[in-house]
């Protein structure tokens, strides 16, 4: 594949990653989600501020890590928090995809004492340990966006290593090797949040050890779980499944 086609290959998915989000309600009228680029590891590729469920190929405009625009859009930036994006491309070089949003299945986790922790083998992919970033710890009273570096990159600490952080009183972010594997991620997580709620209304959940995880993480998020799940996406949210 050349250079071109393989970018043109991976903002399709992009554009179908934000129509599947919203389509299962992960993102709503906000949230978003983005790749680093595969030609410049250096920039993302992100819609902009636009509700996901309304993204095309037109509206995925390209920026630098620090969030400047790469070339001038002609039109509004994209969303005020996509220094998110670029804070955790800047620190995690393992990291293809990256998505913010305000789940209300997740929410509950963000604004209470309860830890999110897997219930089942598919929640593994929020993996051993999902911290909590409160923005008021640095920064004070806010209007609670991420909109600057300095936010971003607290946030992205918060993260460090792992693959969901919760954001209090806000939302989540995840981060993946490509968007299709966030995409997975972002669903499972959702729906584990909402089986935890279930169990613990019910009595004392049991969780996936350790090494549970582990082995259920390398089977549901290998390329194999990946090819499983991304064209059922597709197909439910009226997308080609390619
Ligand atoms: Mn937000």
């Amino acid at each position: 594949m050349t250079q071109a086609a393989e970018l043109e290959r991976a903002l399709d998915l992009l554009v179908k990653a934000n129509r599947i989000l919203a389509h299962e309600q992960i993102v709503d009228d906000f949230g978003h989600v983005s790749i680093r680029s595969p030609v410049d590891p250096g920039r993302f590729f992100i819609s902009w501020a636009i509700s996901p469920g309304r993204v095309t190929r037109q509206d995925i405009f390209e920026y630098r890590l620090t969030g400047e625009p790469v070339s001038d859009l002609g039109r509004r930036p994209s969303y005020s928090e996509r220094v998110i994006h670029g804070a955790i491309y800047e620190q995690r070089p393992d990291v293809g995809a990256v998505c913010h949003h305000h789940s209300g299945a997740l929410l509950p986790f963000a604004c209470s004492d309860t830890v999110l922790r897997p219930v089942y083998h598919l929640g593994c992919v929020i993996g051993h340990e999902v911290p909590l970033w409160d923005s008021q710890d640095r920064f004070g009273d806010t209007s609670m966006l991420v909109d600057d570096m300095d936010k971003g990159r607290d946030l992205a600490g918060a993260l460090g290593a792992n693959a969901l952080v919760l954001m209090r009183r806000h939302g989540a972010v995840l981060a993946g090797r490509d968007v299709r594997q966030v995409v997975l991620m972002a669903i499972y997580s959702a729906e584990n949040a909402r089986l935890q709620m279930q169990a613990m209304a019910m009595g004392t959940p049991s969780y996936l050890t350790p090494g549970e995880i582990d082995r259920a993480a390398a089977v549901i998020l290998s390329p194999a779980g990946i090819d499983r799940s991304w064209p059922n996406r597709c197909a439910r949210a009226g997308l080609s499944t390619d």
